[in-house]
């Protein structure tokens, strides 16, 4: 394997991974990403910040998180020995209060009162609310009026946090019109506002500072599998929406030959315009909100439909440090579908007592189709970004319409109305 002698240095100042990334904003943008850059740029030298962000973590947040053995999974999928890292104990229910409370410190220092923040499946607004909270800072989330559906429940727990919940209609009504929306917030509200963005994605330098907040993942995980294992493992797999509890899990091992990786994006309904999230199987070079990077648009450049079973991996562009470690063959990426997912999902709560979020599911799924060929003295560390709460009112709808349709096709009549049917359990794998 090919791995650059200065992997661990990029972005470089400009923020650029190799060709991705870099900074496409608006004129009128340019003194809020300059003093972000610059207060993070004193921020990541000052022991202080590390030290409180620190403490922050293991009181507020729950770190560390276990790495977990799933003994049963193990068993039954006959391959590698299957590790959990257990992103789903953290408070809020997902990795993303990682980045969420290193952002709220940065925001602090440079004196801001108010934070604004985009959310697909709505951690991202929970967790952000939360911090909010906790610091005294007014807080407004930008959502996709059909995310807003479907992750009612995270909706509810924001405006609880105090937070306002805005609904965004245009376009899709997902992910990518709630970005826009926050960015021209910002614009309008730069003196007192913090853009606190999501994801490993956007202008510079977001995608550095998130992977940085979140790197504590990797760095957990490594420590924890030399001390169980007494090895490094063999393979690393995570979900991929804008690729931060991936990039996060992925970093800290990036100069270890050994550990292959792989980003599991989402396949949707399979791979055809408008029916999945896989910017990597279909997609091109270009600049969305931000950045430079590979993304799903059609020959005229437009940016495609994208559709996932899961709200957090909907997007149309992957973070551009990913598109990077693409390039230089150091991580490789494949889909899941929602199909897979949601046997994946049932798999998961039935042999370990562990309900995952459906983002977090695509890299089980992953695994679930590939352990057969690894062998069982292997070792894989799968990162459970979150916990599947938020999902289940959506994933038993998604089971009763697949039942009812198995039924029709097979012309067996309705028969008791079971939200959560056998008949689609387990898988063999
Ligand atoms: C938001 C989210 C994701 C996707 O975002 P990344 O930045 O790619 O990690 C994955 N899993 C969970 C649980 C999420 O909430």
């Amino acid at each position: 394997m090919r791995i650059p002698a200065d992997l661990n240095q990029v972005p470089d100042v400009q923020g650029h991974f190799g060709p991705y990334g870099g900074v496409f904003v608006p004129e009128t943008l340019m003194p809020a990403i300059s003093e972000l850059r610059d207060e993070y740029d004193r921020a990541r030298r000052d022991p202080n910040f590390k030290l409180e962000l620190d403490q922050l973590l293991r009181s507020f947040c729950g770190r560390p998180t276990p790495l977990y053995f799933a003994e049963r999974l193990t068993e039954r999928l006959k391959g590698p020995r299957i590790y959990l890292k257990r992103e789903d104990l953290l408070h809020t229910g997902a990795h993303k209060i990682n980045n969420a409370m290193g952002q709220i410190l940065l925001a602090r220092r440079m004196g801001k009162t108010r934070v604004i923040a985009e959310t697909g499946a709505g951690q991202h607004g929970v967790a952000t609310a939360s911090v909010a909270a906790r610091f005294g800072f007014e807080c407004v989330i930008y959502m996709g009026k059909v995310d807003m559906e479907r992750q009612s429940l995270n909706v509810t727990r924001m405006e609880f946090l105090g937070a306002k919940v805005v609904a965004v209609t245009a376009g899709q009504a997902t992910l990518k019109e709630a970005i826009n929306e926050a960015m021209r917030d910002w614009v309008t509200n730069v003196r007192s506002t913090h853009y606190l963005l999501g994801t490993s994605y956007g202008p510079h330098p977001y995608p550095m500072l998130v992977r940085d907040l979140h790197r504590v993942i990797g760095e957990e995980a490594r420590g924890q599998i030399l001390e169980q294992e007494e090895r490094l493992p063999d393979l690393l797999v995570a979900c991929v929406g804008g690729g931060s509890n991936a990039i996060g899990l992925f970093y800290p091992f990036l100069d270890d030959a050994g550990v292959r990786m792989v980003g599991v994006e989402a396949g949707g309904r399979g791979i055809r315009p408008g029916d999945h999230a896989a910017r990597f199987q279909t997609g091109k070079l270009g600049v969305l909100q931000g950045t430079k990077t590979w993304l799903l648009a059609d020959d005229d450049g437009q940016i495609q439909l994208t559709h996932s079973v899961s709200a957090g991996l909907d997007y149309a562009a992957v973070g551009p440090e990913h598109s990077y470690l693409r390039d230089i063959g150091r991580v490789q990426y494949d889909y899941a579908t929602d199909d897979a997912v949601l046997e994946a999902f049932l798999e998961l709560s039935r042999t370990e007592g562990i309900l995952p979020a459906l983002e977090s599911t695509h890299a089980v799924a992953y695994l679930i189709k590939h352990a057969r060929e690894m062998n069982r003295d292997q070792v894989v560390i799968i990162n459970l970004s979150g916990r599947g709460d938020k999902d289940v009112h959506q994933i038993a709808q998604y089971l009763a319409a697949r039942n009812s349709e198995g039924r029709a096709a097979t012309k067996v009549p309705p028969g008791e109305s079971s939200s959560l049917p056998h008949a689609a359990s387990t898988p063999a794998p």
